[in-house]
C-alpha cells in the first residue's frame, strides 16, 4: 500500500499562548479523529507533526492514523520559518519513500503550514531550496491565521496561500474541518486511481478560508501582543504574561531596542513548561523595551496563586510575589526585599512574540 504522507507544520510562537494553542491542540485531535472514520484515509494517510517557534523540531514522526497520538504542543518565543522549512525538507527526505526501479514509493506528500506571525529568522535560502528541490515533488499549502502573518513571504514559497481571518475563536476548528476534508478527498481520489497530481483547494471557501491570489499578499500588521516571561517564586516554574494592544496599533515600536508605545491590556497569564526555553530563539538584537506604565492589569501566579506575577528580581527577571517581605529570586537565587510597592514604572525586555 502506498502511503499518503501528511506533514502538519504548526506555529507555536508566544502569540499562540492560551486559547489559540488549546484550539490548535483540539484541531489536531479532530483531524486525526475524523480521518480515522474514513476507510480510504485509514488505509493510506500517515501524519507527522512539526512545530516551530524560535526553534523548529519534529514532534511526531510520520505514523499511520491508528498509531497517532496527539502530542502536547510546546510554546516558545520567535517564528523561525526558515528553520521550520528546513526541518520539513529533512523529514521529507528521511521519511518519504521515493519510487525506484525496485519499489513503488509513497504518494506526493502534502504539507500544511500554519502560521500567525512574521518570520524572525532568515528564510531566503530555505525558500530557494524548497522551490528548487521540493516544489515539484511535494505539495505545500500555507495557511495564515490572523492579520500578523507575513503572506508575502509565504507567496514566495507557494502559490497556495490561504488565510483564516476572524476573531470568533473558531478559525482553527474551520482549519481542522478543511484539512480533514481535503486529505479525505485526496486519499479517495488516489484510491480510485483518478487523482490528478496535486490537491484541490476549491472547497476552502466553504470552510470560510480564502485563497489569496498572486499579488494579494499583505505585509503583516504590527505586533499587537506583548509577552513577558517570569518564574514562580515557590515552584520556580515559568509562566507567560500576554498583553494585547488597546489603542494606537499603528505606532507600536519595532524590534531592535526602541521603546514600544501605546497601552496594552492583560489577556492572561499562562503556566509554561521548562521546554519553553528550548523552543525560544536566542536573541540577536536587544529586546524591545516596554514600560510597566504601558501595561494594564495584573494576573495571579498560575502555579501557586500568588497575588502578582509582576515582581522584579535584582537580575531584572519577573517573579511572582504574594506581598511585602524577603524572597528568593527563582532566576538568580538572590534575596530581594519587596516593599509595599511603588507606582514608578520600570522598563523590561519584551519577548519576541
Ligand atoms: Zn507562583
Ligand atoms: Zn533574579
Amino acid at each position: 500500500m502506498r502511503r499518503l504522507p501528511i506533514f502538519l507544520c504548526v506555529d507555536v510562537s508566544e502569540s499562540m499562548a492560551g486559547e489559540p494553542l488549546m484550539q490548535l491542540q483540539k484541531a489536531m485531535e479532530s483531524i486525526v479523529g475524523q480521518l480515522r472514520q474514513d476507510p480510504h484515509a485509514l488505509e493510506t494517510v500517515h501524519i507527522s507533526v512539526i512545530a516551530f517557534a524560535g526553534r523548529a523540531g519534529m514532534i511526531v514522526p510520520l505514523v499511520e492514523l491508528m498509531s497517532f497520538y496527539p502530542p502536547r504542543l510546546p510554546l516558545g518565543g520567535g517564528t523561525a520559518l526558515g528553520e521550520a522549512l528546513d526541518e520539513v525538507m529533512t523529514r521529507i527526505e528521511v521519511e518519504v519513500k521515493k519510487t525506484t526501479a525496485h519499489q513503488r514509493g509513497d504518494w506526493e506528500p502534502i504539507v500544511y503550514l500554519l502560521t500567525d506571525g512574521r518570520p524572525t529568522d532568515r528564510t531566503d535560502s530555505a525558500i530557494r531550496r524548497w522551490r528548487k528541490h521540493f516544489a515539484s515533488r511535494a505539495h505545500l499549502i500555507a495557511v495564515t491565521l490572523g492579520k500578523g502573518a507575513d503572506t508575502q513571504v509565504l507567496q514566495q514559497l507557494t502559490d497556495d496561500v490561504l488565510s483564516l481571518e476572524g476573531s470568533g475563536g473558531d478559525e482553527l476548528a474551520r482549519f481542522a474541518q478543511w484539512v480533514t476534508a481535503s486529505v479525505a478527498a485526496q486519499s479517495q481520489a488516489l484510491d480510485a486511481g483518478s487523482a490528478a497530481p496535486g490537491i484541490s483547494l476549491a472547497k476552502a471557501g466553504d470552510a470560510g478560508i480564502s485563497l489569496l491570489k498572486a499579488g494579494e499578499g499583505k505585509p503583516p500588521e504590527d505586533d499587537q501582543v506583548v509577552v513577558l516571561t517570569g518564574r514562580c517564586s515557590k515552584s520556580r516554574k515559568p509562566y507567560l504574561l500576554k498583553y494585547q494592544a488597546l489603542d494606537m496599533p499603528d505606532v507600536l515600536g519595532s524590534f531592535g531596542g526602541q521603546a514600544a508605545t501605546g497601552v496594552y491590556g492583560l489577556e492572561g497569564c499562562y503556566g509554561l513548561e521548562e521546554d519553553y526555553f528550548d523552543w525560544t530563539a536566542e536573541r540577536t538584537a536587544p529586546a524591545t523595551q516596554v514600560n510597566t506604565n504601558q501595561l494594564e492589569g495584573v494576573a495571579p501566579c498560575p502555579h501557586c496563586g500568588a497575588a502578582t506575577t509582576f515582581a522584579l528580581g535584582r537580575c531584572d527577571h519577573l517573579m511572582c510575589c504574594d506581598g511585602p517581605g524577603e524572597q528568593t529570586c527563582p532566576w538568580c537565587d538572590m534575596e530581594v526585599n519587596f516593599g509595599p510597592g511603588s507606582s514608578d514604572g520600570f522598563d523590561i525586555g519584551r519577548g519576541l512574540g
